[in-house]
């Protein structure tokens, strides 16, 4: 069977650093209005913990329960103030930003080679292999 590649949908969250960080920080407990908040006064919070400065300890994960169980350690990445940089969520939002581009690049491959493949069979092999 040949499938038509799907490209890859671009995130809302992917438009700008701002919605990047809410998207981000969205299990936090605190509102979006409380979130930005924080970020226009560049002490994002953390969105590994939500501010809390504590995370599970994934080391005591549970095959049955999961963490429901597990004790709280200081989060490994804000070492328990709570708060992130700006710095840290850009890097993020250019990783993510260049990881949507890999896909997007791979697909517009993957479009070109099945395009290829399409205008080279007549329109009865090209059923054949799509309804295989
Ligand atoms: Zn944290």
């Amino acid at each position: 069977m040949l499938l038509k590649p799907q490209k890859p949908v671009k995130e809302k969250y992917l438009t700008s650093l701002r919605l990047f960080y809410i998207d981000m920080s969205r299990w936090s407990s605190k509102s979006v209005e409380e979130r930005i908040k924080f970020f226009e006064a560049k002490k994002p919070i953390c969105y590994c913990c939500g501010g809390t400065g504590l995370v599970k300890d994934t080391s005591q994960r549970c095959v049955v329960e999961g963490l429901k169980y597990a004790d709280y350690i200081t989060c490994p990445v804000c070492n328990k103030t709570g708060f992130t940089t700006i710095e840290r969520i850009r890097q993020n939002y250019r990783d993510e930003l260049n990881w949507y581009k890999e896909k997007l690049n791979r697909y517009r491959k993957e479009l070109s080679i099945y395009n290829s493949i399409k205008k080279k069979l007549t329109k009865e092999e090209f059923e054949w292999l799509i309804y295989q």
